[in-house]
């Protein structure tokens, strides 16, 4: 019995081990020394803000305060709460804030997710209204911000399988995971803490924060994120802090590429693509080529005049670009 117990528990730890050694060989790579990164621009890890529901302060407290340390986050707003009029006072208090704001927030850089037409249950509707809640609300949002939304949060983060259809079919990315931000007891420690665990797990960590000094999940006040985010700046270097749509497309790209490779001593070929809807993923990512001591690099697409930006680190050069079927090719002068 003792061994039949120790076998479980072998097997179990096995079982808990998959899906992290899953992840950490899912950047794809080859015996060419070419590889995408895990990350944008080989970071170790990622993060992102995302503030649900379109409280006031978001956009008179935490857009500002986010544009100072120059972080672009994600806004999940409740569309059918907003009204359709900007001179209409809103009478719901995830509509206090007019579109031409959040369109503002939107061309400073920040991303406008659909968070569903009026924020219901979704696993409790069936699928014509589930649909209709998900397809409404990203309908308004592209007419009221001009742009499509890329993501969906589900309100109240009720997810099942057939909800999970229901969003995919229309959002490149949905929020599966986060991590709770706010409360009064919620310091700036505490949160620097999740960021520096997430940082050394090399993952990607998805904040998720409601009020931020009024209203539901608010901090002591606004200052508690100030703090936290004067943290995340002194980290720049080893983690890429970006939107919730842009940092989710990568990781399904990154996940789903093919690379095919020819190099030779100076020069290296690469074809990057993913098998994905290219009208959806079509965020660039970063491939790797090791072992280069170039002392200058040049990088061409087939049919794109324009030559592509190189980076080029000490013992390695990085360089960005949607995948698909031109090639890229890279030349390099040694040191
Ligand atoms: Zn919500």
């Amino acid at each position: 019995m003792k061994y039949t117990l120790t076998l479980l528990a072998a097997l179990l730890s096995m079982l808990a081990a998959l899906p992290s050694a899953a992840a950490a060989a899912s950047a794809p790579t080859t015996d060419q020394g070419v590889r995408v990164a895990r990350f944008k621009a080989d970071r170790e890890a990622a993060l992102s803000f995302t503030l649900d529901d379109g409280w006031e302060d978001n956009a008179t407290i935490a857009a500002p305060l986010f544009d100072r340390y120059g972080f672009h986050v994600t806004f999940f707003l409740v569309p059918g709460m907003i009204p359709l009029d900007d001179n209409e006072k809103g009478t719901h208090k995830y509509g206090q804030i007019p579109w031409r704001r959040w369109k503002q927030i939107a061309e400073a850089g920040h991303e406008i997710g659909n968070h569903t037409l009026q924020h219901p249950g979704l696993t409790k509707l069936d699928d014509a209204a589930v649909r209709a809640q998900i397809e409404e609300g990203r309908q308004r949002i592209t007419e009221k911000i001009g742009v499509a939304p890329v993501s969906l949060a589900n309100p109240g983060n009720g997810r099942d399988d057939r909800v999970r259809k229901l969003v995919y079919a229309q959002h490149a990315v949905a929020r599966e995971f986060e991590t709770g931000y706010g409360g009064k007891e919620f310091t700036a420690a505490r949160a620097n803490g999740l960021v520096d665990a997430a940082l050394q797990q090399k993952r990607w960590m998805v904040a998720m924060l409601h009020a931020i000094e009024n209203g539901y999940a608010a901090f002591t006040n606004a200052s508690v994120l100030e703090e936290h985010l004067k943290h995340v700046q002194t980290l720049q270097g080893r983690l890429w802090v970006d939107t919730f749509g842009n940092v989710g497309r990568y990781v399904k790209e990154r996940d789903a590429a093919q690379l095919t490779v020819q190099r030779d001593a100076t020069s290296a070929t690469i074809t990057l693509t993913t098998g994905l809807d290219a009208s959806r993923f079509n965020y660039p990512l970063t491939v790797v080529i090791e072992k280069v001591q170039a002392a200058s690099a040049e990088a061409k697409r087939e049919g794109v005049a324009a030559p592509l930006p190189v980076t080029i680190a000490a013992d390695r050069l990085l360089v960005e670009w949607v995948p698909g079927a031109a090639p890229v090719t890279l030349r390099w002068r040694t040191k």
